[in-house]
């Protein structure tokens, strides 16, 4: 697709622009810090499409870095996951992919410095206590009566709960701050705790675990980073990001900035649901072409060009608002317009007799994009036996319907004007044949005598034809901020996915996996990259040729 060419602006972007017109910074280095404890969704693709733009239209550096501090839901999977996601979005990390998890020696030096200055605390309350004690935006906490011990005592407490001699919520390592300050996150938050759990990374070295708010700005000041953009949720923690790296001995002095996330209609966005929806089984997978996630969406048949195209189109800025599914549509929808080719295939076939066509199949010519020559043809059969879309067909209509009525005539796209003569139907009633007769004048021309065919309608010979699933998707949910339900599960859509047995022509017997194509008049559709083969193909509907989102009455 033709991605916008002009470099989108926004307030981070002015703000580089000012750090590097001041000299306050000569290069930019950002990075992307996903917690590998899910697969990315199309929230991250705007946090990586940030990062990573910036790096490349400021020839700066853009580091990978796996947020992994919290061994119980980290898994190796979603370490590949998102590192195959990110090089799919068409970006590139600088250097070496990092870990937090390689900072734990470095960390832990800096919690010692910490205690060393005083300024850190080993507590025995419990969780519950510790939640007790910290007050409430109009109240100021209380200090614990372990905060006043020694250093001495501190050093000997952190090294006890690090050689494993400490039970898990008995202790944890507080920074020392301000039980009084209005911030919450100052009143003497925990950097450390004990977790006896295996690491994907740093397998059962430690069993003390820095907290991401501990971790996460030292990992910026150790990797370089000038410019460290996180979503809204953490302003507060900005003053916590800001305290840790002026009291520790470091010589980098990173900043944090905060951008609205990408919030979507009719899906959920929080890893926590995304993975109730995976191991409750209420969705295929983790890219399950529901699912909002890079791997669902692209499965689903969207292109890398489409996401980036709509990342830059919502643009970046620090106002929270809900973007409609229609947005992310229209992406794809203009992307696939250009490039996708067309082809026919019909989702409910009723079959079509030609009674006065015999003989062979006539291969037609059938050109493979309206607009684009460049884009070339294929030979589609035309044969005594086709199969039309049973919504195409009717036995009475007025004049509004224009395609296949009994007596009247219609135009096979790219082939013959076709005329129904008569109808069979089975015992219930439904249309099992519709027997046609056709004019072999009108191939690519209109009727000898002047009579007007209005109606074009697909179609797909029957024998030559090939059988396919084909997936059909709806909303995930039926309300527009399911989140926001009191149980997410219970506003899930049952009639989220439907399946058809279509039948396609026969070149598409030659479509590889996520190939895109346009079925005329049916939509934009792609080959399932998991489920089809030569044997059976499954195709999944990306998105309808209009947008069906837009709101009836508005
Ligand atoms: P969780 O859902 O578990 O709280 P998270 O969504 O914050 O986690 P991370 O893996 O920590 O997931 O996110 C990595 C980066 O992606 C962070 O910098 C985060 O701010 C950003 N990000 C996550 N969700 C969104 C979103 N919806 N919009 C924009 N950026 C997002
Ligand atoms: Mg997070």
């Amino acid at each position: 697709m033709s991605e916008s060419e002009a470099r989108p602006t926004n307030f981070i972007r002015q703000i580089i622009d000012a750090d590097l017109a001041s000299g306050k910074h000569t290069s930019v280095h950002t990075r992307f810090p996903p917690e590998p404890n899910g697969y990315l969704h199309i929230g991250h693709a705007k946090s990586i499409c940030l990062n990573f733009g910036i790096a490349q239209d400021y020839q700066g550096q853009c580091n990978l870095r796996f947020d992994d501090t919290n061994p119980e839901k980290e898994d190796i999977e979603y370490v590949e996951s998102i590192k195959n996601d990110v090089n799919w979005l068409g970006f590139e990390w600088s250097g070496e992919i990092c870990y937090s998890s390689n900072y734990f020696d470095k960390l832990h030096g800096f919690a010692i410095e910490l205690i060393n200055k005083g300024l850190a605390y080993v507590d025995e309350l419990s969780p519950e206590q510790m939640r007790e004690y910290r007050g409430t935006l109009t109240e100021a906490g209380k200090h614990s009566p372990y905060r006043d011990r020694s250093v001495e005592e501190n050093l000997e407490l952190f090294e006890k709960m690090k050689n494993g001699e400490i039970e898990e919520g008995k202790m944890s390592l507080r920074a020392k701050i301000d039980m009084a300050s209005p911030f919450m996150v100052l009143r003497d938050p925990v950097i450390y705790r004990v977790r006896f759990a295996t690491h994907h990374q740093t397998g059962d070295k430690w069993c003390i675990y820095p907290m991401y708010d501990f971790t996460h700005c030292i990992s910026d000041a150790l990797e370089g980073i000038t410019h460290s953009i996180c979503t809204l949720e953490f302003m507060d923690n900005r003053r916590l990001y800001d305290w840790v790296l002026d009291n520790i001995t470091i010589d980098c002095q990173p900043r944090q900035y905060e951008f609205s996330r990408l919030n979507l209609e009719y899906t959920v966005m929080s890893k926590r649901k995304l993975n109730q929806l995976v191991t409750e089984n209420l969705v295929n997978g983790w890219d399950d072409p529901r699912m909002p996630t890079i791997s669902g969406l692209r499965r689903r048949g969207f292109t890398s060009a489409s996401i980036r195209e709509f990342c830059k189109r919502i643009g970046v800025t620090k106002q929270d608002n809900t973007i409609e599914m229609s947005s992310l549509e229209s992406c794809i929808r203009d992307d696939l317009n250009e490039n996708a080719p067309r082809a026919m295939a019909v989702l409910d076939p009723v079959k079509v007799v030609i009674e006065n066509f015999d003989g062979d199949a006539e291969m037609l010519e059938v050109a493979n994009h309206p607009n684009k020559p460049e884009m070339g043809s294929r030979q589609v059969p035309f044969t005594r036996e086709v199969y039309i879309e049973r919504e195409d067909f009717r036995e009475e209509a007025n004049k509004k319907y224009k395609r296949l009525v009994l007596g009247k005539e219609v135009r096979l796209r790219g082939a013959y004007v076709i005329k129904a003569e008569r109808i069979e139907k089975d015992e219930e009633g439904n249309i099992t044949t519709i027997f046609c007769s056709y004019d072999n004048e009108t191939l690519g021309k209109n009727p000898a005598d002047g009579r007007k065919v209005k109606g074009v309608i697909h179609w797909v010979s029957a024998e030559q034809g090939i059988p396919a699933e084909i997936r059909l998707y709806d909303r995930l949910f039926t309300v527009p901020n399911p989140g926001a339900a009191d149980d997410f599960v219970s506003v899930i859509n049952p009639e989220s996915l439907s399946v058809m047995n279509g039948v396609v022509e026969p070149s598409l017997i030659e479509g590889e996996a996520e190939k895109a194509f346009q079925f005329e008049r049916m939509g934009y559709f792609c080959v399932d990259s998991k489920d089809s083969s030569k044997e059976k193909l499954v195709f999944n509907r990306t998105v309808g040729l209009r947008d069906t989102w837009a709101k009836i009455g508005d």
